[in-house]
């Protein structure tokens, strides 16, 4: 029988070894530091970097699904109480580009109200209607923790995004209080085209922890980031048909 200490234990010390902490199952400051750091409700793949000899461990996670076409659509269902519609479309829109800079991908905004993209976007609070995601993860918790979660290309493109939380569109070094909005949507547009949390990586995109009110204006993303996402689709010189 396992005892619920030795699992709150055993969860402590994944969480450790998931962000390069020492595995001790014991909550120390820098633990709890960053446990208090919001995040992207995504799963981290704890289990196949567990199966792993510390010799083997990649600083990136693929998801083992990938899109087979290169122009990929993306459509907003609705869009956020808390920032203006011109400004996440100007966002969303930097966002991809990122992703298309390294890749051959291109992402092409769609209007169409009755058919689904490739990617869809939608804004929500507390328990919504979540497509295909275990139903524990179909919700968000108000205000702080999980910021936004995504499906990875074989469960469909959907990345959902709280709207409890207090967003972003332009940096501004005094607002120590809001979480960039680009900087969410650059995570979770890697989830949507394949890529899993990085085992914890300073300074990937990919890592399950956000940066609050940090985030450098110019952004770029990490080198681990740019080879994880090459390994998938190739990189910008890959001319298509
Ligand atoms: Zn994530
Ligand atoms: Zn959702």
């Amino acid at each position: 029988m396992v005892r619920s200490s030795d699992a709150m234990q055993e969860a402590v010390k994944n969480f450790q070894s998931m962000n390069r902490l020492k595995p001790t199952g014991k909550i120390n400051e820098e633990t709890k530091k960053l446990m208090k750091r919001s995040r992207c409700g995504n799963r981290d793949p704890v289990s196949r970097i567990k199966s792993r000899s510390y010799g083997e461990l990649l600083p990136y996670e693929l998801h083992g699904s990938k899109w087979t076409n290169y122009k990929l659509t993306y459509r907003f269902k609705n869009f956020s109480q808390k920032m203006t519609k011109e400004g996440i479309i100007k966002i969303v829109k930097e966002a991809f580009g990122m992703w298309s800079q390294v890749t051959p991908l291109r992402f092409i905004e769609s209007n169409d109200k009755k058919k689904r993209a490739h990617i869809d976007i939608q804004f929500s609070t507390r328990i919504h209607c979540c497509h295909e995601a275990p139903p524990d993860s179909a919700k968000f918790e108000g205000p702080g923790g999980v910021m936004a979660h995504t499906t990875y290309p074989e469960d469909g493109g959907e990345i959902h995004v709280d709207d409890d939380e207090n967003w972003r569109l332009e940096y501004d070094p005094k607002d120590t209080n809001t979480m960039s909005f680009k900087y969410v949507m650059v995570h979770e547009i890697g989830h949507v085209l394949g890529l899993e949390h990085s085992h914890f990586v300073e300074g990937s995109i990919m890592a399950p922890y956000y940066y609050n009110t940090d985030v450098p204006p110019n952004f770029k993303l990490h080198e681990t980031d740019i080879i994880a996402i090459q390994k998938l689709y190739g990189n910008q010189s890959i001319k298509l048909p």
